[in-house]
C-alpha cells in the first residue's frame, strides 16, 4: 500500500460541505475523472487570507488537507471532474481542448456568502489531455500562484490562488523538472471556449444549460428573464473590455489570449507566460513563443475584441431561432465593446495622471507621455509611479520622474502641459499624490522577481515565494525594507525568456 493510499482523514478535518451544481450538468460537460498522487506532497505555499475568507483556515495544517491539495486525496463528498472545452488557438479553431491537466476537486459557499469553485491545476491525465502528461512543472506552479495574488491586491478581477503544492516527481519538460499543484479558487472556471465546443460540434441542445447554470450561479440578476442570454453576454462583453483595460493600466501582458482562456466571467484566467511590463514597449511581446506577435502590449484589447466575437458566433442559437436575426442581436451586443472599453481605459489613464476629471484634451496628454516613456523605454510602473512628485505650483523639475525618462526635452514640455492641466483643475498637490500612489503600483510582479523565487525553490528553498507573496498582496505602499524590489531588473536579467512550455 502506498503512502497516500494509507492516508486517510484525521477525524478533526472539518471541510465545509460542497455542493455539486456544476458537476450536476453531467457528463457530456464535465465527466468524472480521479487526479492521480503525487509522491511526497509538500506544501509550499498556502493563502491564508483567502482560506479564511472562504472558512478553510482551521483545517489548514493539516495532513489530510495539504493531501487534498495535492490531489492525493479527495474533497469529502466530491468526486473531481474535469470539463472539456474548445479554443480558438492565436486564431486557429481547435475543436478539443479540455481541464487536461485541470480538475474542479470542491463546489461550496464559503464562510464570506460567496460560491467558491476549487480547482487543481497539475493533477494528472484526464480524457482531455491529448497525450500530454497532465502535469504542471514547479516553475509555472510558482509564476500563476504569485500572479494570481497579484493581480488581485491591484484590483483587477482574477482567479485566485489557495495552494502551492510541490513533490519530487520528475516532469519532462525542456530539462527534467518537479511537479507542483496549484489549488485555484475562483467563483467559476468556465470559458468562452465551453460554448464554442458545443457549438461548432453542433449539439446546440448543450448551450442552454450551460448559459442557464453560469446565469444561475454567477449572474442571478439576469435568471429567469426571456432575455437573459442577450443581457448576460452584453454583461461578460462590458466585463472583458473593462478587463483589457485594467490590463492596459498596469502593463500586464497575458501571452496566451486564445478563446479557452477567456473566462464568461471576465475573470483573468491561466497564467502562463504572461508579463508585467518592466521597460515600455507598446509593442511588446511576453510570450517567446508568440513569433508573429498576436498577443503584444498594445493588440489586447482588439483579441479581447476578437475574442468576443468568438464567444457571440458560438451562442447565436441562444439569441433567437432564426439565423439573421441572432446575428443582429449579438452585432448590437458586440457594439458595448468598444465603448465601454474606452470609457475604462479613459478613466484609469487619467486617475494614473491624478486628474479628478475628464477632459477633451486628456487622451492627448496621456498618448504624448506614453509616447516618451515608448520612445525612452521608460520603466512603465516607476514612470507612473514618480509622477506623483510633479508639483503643479512650482516649474522645478520634478525629482525621480526624470531619471526614468531619456527624452528630457519632450518630457519637460510635456510636464509644462500636465502642470497647466492639473492647474485647470485646481488640483491639490498632496491630495492628488495620495490619490495617484493608490492607482499606481510601486511593487508588481516583475519577471525576474519571481525567476529569483524559481531559482531558489528549485534548489530547495521557498523563502523568496512568501515574500514576494507578501509584497505583491501591498502593491500600493511604501514598503522601505523592499526598496529593491521596486528597481527595474538588472540588465542581465532583462530578457528572461517565458513561453508556452509549462
Ligand atoms: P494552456 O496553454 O496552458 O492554456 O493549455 C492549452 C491546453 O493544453 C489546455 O487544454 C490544457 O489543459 C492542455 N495542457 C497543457 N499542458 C498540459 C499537460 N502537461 N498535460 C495535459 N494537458 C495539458
Ligand atoms: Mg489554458
Amino acid at each position: 500500500m502506498s503512502a497516500f493510499e494509507a492516508m486517510t482523514f484525521a477525524p478533526a478535518v472539518d471541510l465545509l460541505p460542497v455542493t455539486r451544481r456544476y458537476a450536476a450538468l453531467g457528463d457530456s460537460y464535465a465527466p468524472q475523472v480521479p487526479t492521480t498522487p503525487l509522491p511526497e506532497p509538500r506544501l509550499l505555499h498556502f493563502n491564508t487570507a483567502l482560506a479564511q475568507q472562504i472558512g478553510l483556515d482551521a483545517v489548514a495544517g493539516q495532513a489530510a488537507f495539504t493531501a487534498i491539495m495535492a490531489g492525493n486525496l479527495p474533497w469529502p463528498g466530491y468526486a473531481p471532474i474535469s470539463s472539456v472545452y474548445a479554443g480558438h488557438q492565436f486564431g486557429s479553431f481547435v475543436p478539443q481542448l479540455g481541464d487536461g491537466r485541470a480538475h474542479l476537486i470542491a463546489e461550496l459557499q464559503g464562510r464570506d456568502g460567496a460560491r467558491w469553485e476549487l480547482q487543481l491545476k497539475g493533477g494528472g491525465q484526464t480524457p482531455w489531455s491529448r497525450f500530454a502528461d497532465g502535469r504542471a512543472v514547479l516553475r509555472s506552479s510558482i509564476r500563476e500562484y504569485l500572479a494570481s495574488e497579484a493581480m488581485h491586491a491591484l484590483g483587477i478581477p482574477t482567479t485566485r490562488a489557495l495552494s502551492l503544492v510541490g513533490s519530487p516527481q520528475d516532469v519532462v519538460r525542456e530539462t527534467i523538472e518537479t511537479a507542483a499543484v496549484v489549488c485555484r479558487a475562483a467563483p467559476g472556471f468556465v470559458r468562452f471556449g465551453h460554448f464554442e465546443y458545443f457549438y461548432y460540434q453542433d449539439r446546440h441542445d448543450k448551450l442552454g444549460p450551460l448559459a442557464d447554470h453560469v446565469i444561475g450561479e454567477h449572474f442571478p440578476q439576469f435568471a429567469g428573464r426571456a432575455d437573459r442570454y442577450q443581457a448576460w453576454l452584453t454583461e461578460v462583453i462590458e466585463r472583458t473590455a473593462r478587463l483589457m483595460a485594467q490590463w492596459q493600466a498596469v502593463g500586464f501582458c497575458h501571452g496566451v489570449m486564445n478563446t479557452d482562456n477567456f473566462s464568461v466571467l471576465g475573470l483573468t484566467l491561466d497564467y502562463g507566460p504572461y508579463g508585467f511590463m518592466d521597460a515600455f514597449d507598446a509593442h511588446h511581446i511576453c510570450n517567446h513563443s508568440d513569433e508573429g506577435g498576436r498577443y503584444a502590449y498594445d493588440r489586447q484589447p482588439q483579441i479581447g475584441h476578437w475574442n468576443c466575437s468568438r464567444l457571440l458566433q458560438a451562442t447565436l442559437p441562444l439569441l433567437s431561432e432564426q439565423p439573421e436575426q441572432a446575428v443582429e442581436i449579438a452585432n448590437g451586443i458586440l457594439e458595448h465593446y468598444p465603448p465601454a472599453y474606452t470609457r475604462a481605459m479613459t478613466g484609469l489613464w487619467t486617475a494614473k495622471l491624478g486628474l479628478r476629471e475628464t477632459r477633451e484634451e486628456d487622451p492627448e496628454l496621456i498618448n504624448r507621455f506614453l509616447s516618451i516613456l515608448h520612445l525612452g523605454h521608460s520603466d512603465f510602473s516607476r514612470s507612473f509611479r514618480h509622477l506623483s512628485r510633479v508639483r503643479s505650483d512650482t516649474d522645478e523639475p520634478a525629482h525621480g520622474v526624470r531619471d526614468e525618462i531619456a527624452d528630457l526635452a519632450a518630457f519637460d514640455a510635456w510636464t509644462g502641459d500636465y502642470r497647466a492641466r492639473l492647474r485647470a483643475e485646481s488640483s491639490n498637490d498632496a491630495e492628488r499624490a495620495a490619490r495617484m500612489n493608490a492607482v499606481n503600483p510601486k511593487y508588481v510582479l516583475r519577471n525576474h522577481l519571481v525567476q529569483a523565487a524559481i531559482e531558489q525553490a528549485q534548489g530547495g528553498s521557498y523563502g523568496e515565494i512568501d515574500t514576494l507573496f507578501k509584497l505583491v498582496n501591498r502593491p500600493f505602499e511604501e514598503q522601505p525594507e523592499m526598496e529593491r524590489y521596486a528597481e527595474e531588473p538588472p540588465p542581465s536579467a532583462k530578457h528572461i525568456e517565458v513561453s508556452c512550455s509549462s
